[in-house]
Order: C-alpha cells, then sequence, then structure tokens
C-alpha cells in the first residue's frame, strides 16, 4: 500500500508558466497561493511506544512549526525563508535528529549535514559533518548565498561556519542522554567497541523526557527534518538537515546534503526534502528521479513520489520517505515505512499533522 497523500490546490491557483532557458532564473508571472510541507523523519515509528504523550508532544512541535513557516509565505516571503525558519525550529528541538537532537556516530560524536536549494534558480548549498553550528540549514545557505561553491564538509564548513558569523555551540550543546544511552544499546547489541562519553557531556546524565518516544522510532531512526515550501511568488525550494545514521562510520556522509539525492528544488518541476537510510537514496538519486518523472513524464507529483518510493525503494528494502512541492501547488508526500513525522498547510487550509501509515 502506498502511504501517501496528495493535494491539488487546484483552479484557484494563479500560478502562470514559467519561462527561461536552462540556467537562467525563472519568474512566476502571478502570485501563487503559498504551500508549505514538513517533516521530522521517517521510520519505525509505532503508536504503542510513541504513547500519548510522545504522540502530542511531536504532534505539537510540528504544528508550531508548519504554523511557522506558513506566517513567513503569507506575509508574502520566499520559500527560502519559510524553509530556513521552520528547519531552524526542528533543529533547536531535541525531539529530532538534526543538530540539538542529533544522533551520535559510532566514536560517539555529532557531525551535522544539511542542504538548501533555490527552485527559481537552482542555487544550491549545503553541508556535512559540520561540529559547531548551530543551525547548518543556516550555514548550507550561507554556502549557497556567499560562496561560489554548494558543497562544503568538515573542518574547511566549520572554519567558513565561524567566518561566516554563524552561530556556534560546544559539543555538549549536541548531546542528549537518550541519543546517547540510544547509541550505546545500539553498539552493544552489535558487539562494537562503546566509545566513551565525549567531552563536555553531563557526567550523571538524566534521561530527558523524550527519550521513551525517540525509542518509538526503533532501531531505524531516521529523525532527519525537511521541509519544501511554494511562496506568493510561485518559486518553490527545499530544505533538509540531518544527524545522519545513529552508529554510523565517522565521516559518512547520507543523502541529505547532497543535491538530487536527498534534497532537490527546480520551478520546473517540484521541490523534495527525503529521510530514509541515505545510501539508498543517493544511489536512486531519489529527489531528483521524482522531479525528473513530473518534468519529462509528467507524472503528478503524487504518482512521481509513489513511483521512487513504493515502487523503486520499497522492494529493495531502501526505506524512507519523501515530501514534496510543486510550483502549481500540489503536495505530497510518500513514505515506505511505518511512520513518518509529517505536517501540511496551505493558503486557506487547515494544519494537518500526522505520524503514522494508517493516517491520510
Ligand atoms: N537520510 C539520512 C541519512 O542517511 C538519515 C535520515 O533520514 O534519518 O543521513
Amino acid at each position: 500500500m502506498g502511504k501517501s497523500a496528495a493535494v491539488i490546490l487546484g483552479a484557484a491557483l494563479a500560478w502562470a508558466a514559467v519561462t527561461g532557458a536552462a540556467g537562467q532564473s525563472m519568474q512566476a508571472k502571478s502570485a501563487a497561493h503559498w504551500a508549505i510541507v514538513v517533516h521530522g523523519g521517517a521510520g519505525d515509528i509505532d503508536r504503542a511506544r510513541l504513547g500519548p504523550e510522545g504522540d502530542k508532544a511531536y504532534r505539537e512541535a510540528l504544528a508550531k512549526v508548519v504554523q511557522a513557516g506558513a506566517a513567513v509565505l503569507d506575509r508574502g516571503g520566499s520559500s527560502l525563508d519559510a524553509v530556513e525558519t521552520a528547519i531552524r525550529m526542528l533543529e533547536d528541538s531535541p525531539l529530532f535528529n538534526a543538530s540539538r537532537g542529533a544522533v551520535f556516530d559510532a566514536d560517539g560524536k555529532t557531525e551535522l549535514d544539511a542542504a538548501i536549494m533555490d527552485g527559481a534558480t537552482q542555487r544550491a548549498g549545503a553541508v556535512a559533518g559540520v561540529a559547531h553550528t548551530r543551525y547548518p540549514i543556516s550555514l548550507a545557505r550561507a554556502v549557497m548565498e556567499k560562496t561560489p561553491y554548494v558543497l562544503l564538509v568538515g573542518p574547511g564548513a566549520d572554519a567558513y561556519s565561524l567566518q561566516a558569523g554563524m552561530e556556534q555551540e560546544p559539543l555538549s550543546y549536541f548531546f542528549t542522554e537518550s541519543r546517547w544511552q540510544s547509541l550505546v544499546d545500539q553498539l552493544r547489541n552489535q558487539g562494537r567497541p562503546i566509545p566513551s562519553r565525549p567531552a563536555g557531556a553531563p557526567s550523571h546524565g538524566v534521561i530527558e523526557p523524550v527519550a521513551q518516544w525517540q525509542e518509538a522510532e526503533g532501531d531505524r531512526r531516521y529523525g532527519t527534518v525537511g521541509v519544501v515550501a511554494l511562496d506568493r511568488m510561485g518559486n518553490v525550494a527545499a530544505g533538509t538537515s540531518t544527524g545522519g545514521m545513529q552508529g554510523k562510520m565517522p565521516g559518512r556522509v547520507g543523502d541529505s546534503p547532497l543535491i538530487g539525492a536527498g534534497t532537490y528544488a527546480s520551478n520546473r518541476s517540484c521541490a523534495v526534502s527525503g529521510t530514509g537510510v541515505g545510501e539508498f537514496f543517493i544511489r536512486y538519486t531519489v529527489a531528483r528521479d521524482v522531479c525528473a518523472l513530473v518534468q519529462y513524464k509528467g507524472y503528478t507529483l503524487q504518482q512521481a513520489a509513489d513511483e521512487v518510493i513504493q515502487n523503486k525503494l520499497k522492494p529493495i528494502h531502501g526505506d524512507g520517505g519523501v515530501i514534496a512541492i510543486a510550483p502549481d501547488g500540489q503536495m505530497t508526500w510518500s513514505f515506505n515505512t511505518p511512520g513518518m513525522f509529517r505536517a501540511r498547510l496551505a493558503e486557506g487550509g487547515k494544519v494537518e499533522v500526522h505520524i503514522y501509515s494508517d493516517e491520510p
């Protein structure tokens, strides 16, 4: 069964055809209705383990985030601004595997990845393996807007973060006891060496209340965050931010900061943010593949997302999902896991927040 849903704003949209040759900026000719879709990761999200309190906490967080992004769009802000605003809130929340709530790698370190892409111009910026940046999505945007590059990694990205005046945090800021215990459990179960607690981490850490809910993500902790948005100018944008996969080999980079894999946006097709086992999303260029089906085969956004997530990835156990938005107002999600934290809102509509696969 496809775990998916779509909303089409339909005739009310005043989107006009975009013009321009490859490489040129594409401008909408008239105002469109805005729309925004948010995800907080896909995985083995279980209703029983999440429990009523966890369920409530995630739903409230997602609702707040989608509303904050929508407020930017409603006052005429750009889709890029909406994406960045919403992702910064998700990066501040310990509930999600991005920045503050990032998972640990096998050495007990957090390594943060993020990307942002502007569908109007197809400019993109990304960072991988950064250590101290509080808002990796803003650093990705700075790479896009202030450097001639697309992707900066590791110490170079950290150095640029300082130079660009990005807010920095000590490693202890990114330490959550629940994530730590989760890493220890995973490594122990797999018979792998357990690293010592990171410097600066509290020695007698109190397990945060979010621990039991994070456990609900099961062994597959995909709490990556992502946002896609359409603004009144008819421009789409996408952004993704993550701590990657728990217990990963240090230096491993997933799909999230790779343009075309976990993140992609073009006014010619759509904007996509993915979450799942990054290696599959990289090898199948998931985000770009969804948009290519829209662009070259005339698929609806829902058909395109389902084709990639349900028909291509699911049979090969490429677990995960995508959210997507198109310049004509289509909003979609599709995932092949038991759950995906997700929310959406279109101008004139109601906030929708869903977690499990038996919801719309
Ligand atoms: N896709 C991310 C990665 O592989 C993980 C996730 O979505 O949770 O790094």
